[in-house]
């Protein structure tokens, strides 16, 4: 049997699931060189935003640096710095989707370098007091979660996952709740916090099996587990039909356990680190990315009634994700307008009222199914003249 690796696992309460969690550990990464000179400018600011926004809009990632001197900081940043660049190529869909993440750092320097390992007596005055061996398990990372959240609403209340970085080569790390995800500096790094995302951001269950006990005594709410083996009602059959996804299937053993619960694939990044999302997956993440960040971040003017004062009106919208990824449909009294660059609406030579239309929809072709419609928006200006 394999050592348990708890720190790819979902621990919503660390005592109820510790015996639950094992990953396969495939040690893909190879560790980027370090280009100590690149980060050194960066590793000095206590807070700052790596990527993206600040605004709130979108997914905001915040990596807090915990056991890393003010020496040692470049590698915090430069571990961050991986990431990011692992994110944009995981899955081909990602790179289009970069525009909805927000990463941010926090690297206040500790007094010492490491993590505390109490069986063998060593201990450090870190930052945010990592610790392995919590709940006397000796991958789980423990750190204290009121200081990390008191640092992280100082700096980046709007954050969403916080990710602790603990300053060891020691495999370990949990998801503790609170948003607060921890991991030491181990060479599965990212496909670990690919992996916590899948939890925290799209709901996805583990569908590894592992020693599980009792059998969900109701559907789960995750989309990449059923208790339904039923293949014309389980909750994926909407991917049958698609030959391009001819993986999907009704795999029986997940959520921990051998048997009673099927998963959608023989693998994917939530059995096993490393592999890709698979689409029922990757279907969820892009459905909760939209779900989060909405389709859109901001109209120019505002929806509703414009006065158009000039001979002519501009009519503006800022994609959540991007061309890339999102089509906009641009109606003027229902008449169909192409516009470039496709964001940008100009409407001139109307002598009366006229309404504007957008729909925005998605084109990723990863989402085949949108219940709630959280992937498509219809945006109408009413518009008077002056
Ligand atoms: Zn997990």
């Amino acid at each position: 049997m394999n050592t348990p690796h708890l720190t790819g696992c979902f621990l919503t309460t660390l005592v109820a699931l510790l015996p639950a969690c094992q990953i396969a550990d495939n040690g893909e990464d190879t560790p980027g060189q370090v280009n100590e000179q690149k980060y050194l400018e960066s590793s000095l600011k206590i807070a700052h935003t790596l990527k993206g926004r600040s605004d709130g809009k979108g997914y905001d990632l915040v990596f807090v640096a915990d056991g890393f001197t003010q020496d040692e900081m470049v590698h915090f940043n430069e571990a961050v710095n991986n990431y990011r660049t692992f994110s944009e190529q995981y899955e081909s869909v990602f790179a289009g989707q970069q525009n909805a993440w927000n990463i941010h750092l926090i690297q206040i320097p500790s007094n010492e370098s490491g993590v505390d390992e109490p069986q063998t007596g060593t201990l450090k005055d870190t930052a945010f007091d990592s610790s392995f061996e919590c709940e006397w398990v000796d991958r789980i990372i423990c750190v204290n979660q009121e200081k990390v959240l008191d640092v992280v609403s100082e700096h980046f209340p709007q954050y969403d996952t916080i990710l602790v970085l603990a300053n060891s080569t020691r495999n370990g790390g949990a998801s503790l709740g609170n948003n607060i995800i921890t991991s030491s500096m181990n060479p599965n790094l990212n496909n670990i916090i690919i992996h916590e995302l899948g939890h925290d951001l799209a709901n996805l269950g583990d569908e590894y099996t592992y020693g599980g006990v009792n059998l969900p005594a109701t559907e789960p709410s995750q989309p990449n587990l059923t208790l339904n083996n039923d293949a014309d009602s389980v909750k994926w059959k909407h991917w049958f039909e698609d030959e391009n996804a001819s993986p999907i299937n009704i795999y029986e053993g997940g959520n921990y356990f051998q048997s009673g619960v099927w998963r959608p694939t023989e693998n994917s990044v939530m059995r096993t680190l490393g592999q890709p999302f698979e689409a029922v997956n990757l279907e969820a993440w892009s459905l909760a990315l939209y779900k989060h960040s909405g389709t859109y971040y901001q109209a120019l003017p505002d929806t509703g009634s414009v006065n158009q004062t000039g001979p002519e009106q501009q009519f503006e919208i800022e994609l959540a994700l991007g061309h890339e990824l999102q089509t906009i449909e641009w109606r003027v009294n229902d008449v169909l307008v192409q516009t470039i660059p496709p964001n940008l609406l100009t409407v001139s030579d109307q002598n009366q009222s006229y309404v504007v239309q957008a729909n925005i929809v998605d084109n990723s072709q990863v989402i085949r199914k949108d219940n709630r419609q959280v992937s498509q928006d219809t945006l109408t200006w009413w518009v008077s003249l002056d």
